[in-house]
């Protein structure tokens, strides 16, 4: 199993594969064909790894797909808006 995968996993059980944010519920036990654990809940990095978030447990959260993609949304304006910081300098 490839590190990202086990730490998918360990991030889902610390969280009692519940999505952070709303609540939702991960169906555990549930195998899709690619051998991944579930299909709908996302182990994301709190601090992304483009803003040099650690790929660590640490920096993990479970999310559902929906809080997943509201907070990618989010994370894109703040890295757009990283930038124009860093050009205004
Ligand atoms: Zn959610």
């Amino acid at each position: 199993m490839v590190r990202s995968e086990i730490l998918k996993i360990k991030t889902f059980d610390r969280d009692n594969f519940t999505c952070l944010k709303c609540g939702h519920v991960g169906k555990r036990g549930i195998y899709s064909f690619y051998g991944g654990m579930h299909i709908d809940l996302i182990a994301d990095h709190i601090i992304p790894l483009k803003m040099n978030g650690k790929d660590e447990l640490e920096n993990m959260q479970t999310l559902c797909i929906n809080c997943n993609k509201i907070k990618n949304a989010k994370d894109q304006s703040d890295i757009a808006k990283r930038k124009r910081d860093e050009n205004n300098r």
